[in-house]
């Protein structure tokens, strides 16, 4: 779908071509105005025979301005030297999410890391956001990927961050043979940038050039350098990068580089290298037993999985206590590890020992399974949980709230009827 004005480049006006994002930031940004007067028989039906849902708001005299398989006007793909075109075609992929056989939104991405199991893909959020809500997004959409060797394959969301627009999917079974480097424009001689979109239904690739301007971007993120590249929706998410074919980084500022801020933005559990294991196995004289393991990635919340069995059924108080020391038994763990000097109080309370981890409940087989996520319990730094106990207790934990006088402190859970030391796990 091409409009009239545009068909012409003697006479193109960005001013006046509603089609063009005016500039585009290092990741583009859809305008959000997908729709506007005089929605036409012509406009459904390029939409529905191209798989696109209809506008909500039909009735109000609508008109789409802009599909997601527009090419770029001024595409200028085929002049870029064959080594620039070779290298960028290899890292940038078009991405479409669907929703059943109805697609929701399509865009281009770009290779960021490439491992025999995971290749991942740096992409715009508008991809999985629900569109009358900028801040929400769509989890259960199915995010296909068009890959450089003309395969398609079936994505994951991994993370994204909606502020910044940007969003990492991850494939299997692909692996890529480049990823773009970030590089710093301070190095980058040149202020002329092309912008790479590829199409999702043809898999063309196209480029459009601009310039790097100082203009501060509409993210309200200083460190985001704005260029005058006029991009088509399905260029949303692709690179910016130089003529020698560098993707471009934003300039340095205090915050240091964007793309590890966006790394990190992106990836707030750190990536599966920084993950850290480590397992407690319970034991007491009165029969009971079980094994509790804990996995925490990066700065994240850790998992706590496992089971204990020879439980009376019911509610049990379940804490981490201060000290790994057993010599007395449970006896000699020490009180509900508190770093930070709070009351006793249930896990989702803000007043709570670091240890408090509530009840688990045991079945009439005397099993209880555990499963739960804990912000408080970190398996590295200052607060680290390595190196103490758990301990499960004969009565339930009333939380701080059974107004009994150890309520505030133990939760009057009882005796401790099992406990294990927390070891690190490889
Ligand atoms: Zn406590």
């Amino acid at each position: 779908m091409k409009s009239s004005s545009s068909s012409n480049s003697e006479d193109y006006d960005p001013e006046n071509d509603p089609f063009f994002l005016e500039e585009t930031p290092f990741f583009p940004v859809a305008d959000g105005d997908v729709f506007s007067p005089g929605f036409g028989k012509f406009l459904i039906k390029e939409l529905t025979s191209q798989g696109y849902p209809l506008p909500a708001i039909i009735d109000g005299g609508m008109h789409l301005v802009n599909t997601f398989e527009n090419e770029f006007v001024d595409d200028i793909w085929s002049k870029l030297t064959k080594k620039v075109a070779s290298n960028v075609s290899r890292v940038v992929v078009s991405l479409a999410s669907f929703k059943g056989e109805e697609r929701i939104f399509a865009c281009t991405g770009i290779f960021i890391g490439c491992s025999e199991s995971n290749t991942r893909i740096l992409t715009s959020a508008s991809l999985v956001r629900i569109s009358d809500d900028e801040n929400r997004i769509n989890d259960n959409l199915k995010i296909v990927v068009h890959l450089p060797n003309k395969q398609q394959t079936v994505g994951t969301l991994q993370h994204y961050h909606l502020h910044y627009n940007v969003a990492i999917v991850s494939i299997k079974g692909f692996r890529c043979l480049r990823t773009e480097e970030f590089h710093d424009p301070g190095q980058i001689k040149c202020k002329k940038v092309l912008s790479v979109g590829r199409v999702f239904k043809s898999g063309k690739l196209m480029a459009t050039g601009g310039i790097l301007t100082d203009k501060p971007s509409k993210l309200d993120c200083k460190e985001l350098m704005v260029s005058t590249c006029r991009i088509t929706k399905a260029g949303i998410g692709g690179p910016l990068i130089d003529f020698d074919g560098n993707f471009v980084e934003i300039r340095r500022g205090e915050g240091g580089q964007l793309a590890d801020r966006l790394l990190v933005a992106l990836a707030p559990q750190g990536s599966p290298e920084t993950m850290v294991k480590a397992v407690a196995v319970l034991a007491s004289s009165e029969g009971v037993k079980g094994t509790i393991f804990f996995s925490q990635e990066g700065d994240g919340p850790t998992s706590v999985t496992g089971s204990v069995s020879g439980l009376k059924p019911g509610l049990h108080g379940f804490h981490v206590h201060a000290l790994g020391d057993t010599t007395n038994g449970c006896m000699s763990t020490g009180p509900h590890f508190n770093p930070t000097g709070k009351e006793h109080g249930a896990p989702q309370d803000e007043n709570r020992h670091a240890g408090d981890l509530g009840n688990i409940t045991a079945g009439a087989d005397g099993v209880a399974n555990v499963n739960v996520s804990d912000s408080q319990i970190p398996l590295t730094g200052a607060h680290s949980i390595i190196g103490r106990a758990v301990v499960v207790h004969a009565d339930p934990d009333d939380l701080g709230k059974g107004g009994h006088e150890l309520s505030k402190t133990t939760g009057n859970a009882g005796g401790r009827v099992a406990c294990g030391i927390i070891g690190l796990q490889g």
